[in-house]
């Protein structure tokens, strides 16, 4: 098992919807790894502008980040309409987004992490790549059960075993909360990156792409939206009470 491999001889394979958590893994992977390679996946969401958004994103990075960009290779998109077919949901369907009595969003597709390392990992087999690098999060989607870290760490184990690959899952979002990972942005990109993800990432669930705020563009009223406003605010409430009161 080369688990302990030098980062700097590895190759990453992120999975890259274009939204802020997976622009802010992709800088953290661009950071860490000598090769990162990105993935993303067209499974019939409702609004074309995730994905068109991955692109922005990527060209941004490459034009104002060079070392990142000599590392930075080649961009995947994985169609698997097969999901929208076997969901029944908000993100694929023209339902109205709510959230059911158990607590889970009703954009929640059964089980979506697991397929899409599952071809992640097949991805990466065939890309020379020993290191998946995802957004997912305990601490905002509580209820995702296919975010958690032992969830993430069986798919783990069943790839290794699968594909004779000593894959590993790295999660930098995994105990971060929104206001975190607008810091963590600010850390590895400083505020071209912050900028970046304010005006090119996409989290809006309604595909709203004209309607500006300071945490960037969507309806502002969806859960995403609100999430990612709330976690804005937070962070730059925790900068003014750091910049206003020394020790914070
Ligand atoms: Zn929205």
């Amino acid at each position: 098992m080369s688990l302990t491999a030098d980062p700097a001889l590895t190759t990453a394979l992120v999975l890259f919807s274009g939204g802020q958590d997976s622009t802010a893994c992709l800088a953290w992977a661009l950071e860490r790894y000598g090769h990162v390679e990105t993935v993303g996946f067209d499974y019939g969401q409702r609004h074309r502008v995730e994905l068109d958004q991955r692109l922005v994103v990527l060209d941004a990075i490459r034009r104002q980040f060079p070392d990142w960009s000599s590392r930075l290779g080649d961009d995947h998109l994985l169609e698997i309409p097969v999901l929208g077919a076997i969901s029944d949901t908000a993100l694929t369907s023209t339902a109205a987004i709510s959230v059911h009595a158990n607590g889970l969003p009703n954009t929640f597709v059964p089980g979506r992490n697991l397929i899409f390392l599952t071809l992640a990992g097949a991805l990466a087999w065939r890309r020379g790549a020993s290191v998946l690098v995802g957004g997912m999060c305990e601490t905002d989607y509580s209820g995702y059960p296919d975010c958690r870290r032992e969830t993430l760490d069986a798919v783990a184990n069943s790839l290794q075993l699968g594909m004779e690959l000593p894959l590993t899952i790295e999660t930098p979002l995994m105990d971060l909360d929104k206001a975190q990972t607008w810091a963590l942005a600010m850390e590895l990109g400083g505020p071209a990156l912050v900028a970046i993800t304010v005006e090119d990432t996409h989290t809006c669930y309604l595909g709203d792409r004209t309607t500006r705020h300071d945490w960037g563009l969507g309806c502002g009223t969806c859960p995403a939206c609100e999430l990612r406003a709330r976690g804005w605010q937070a962070w730059k409430g925790r900068l003014t009470a750091h910049t206003d009161g020394g020790e914070a």
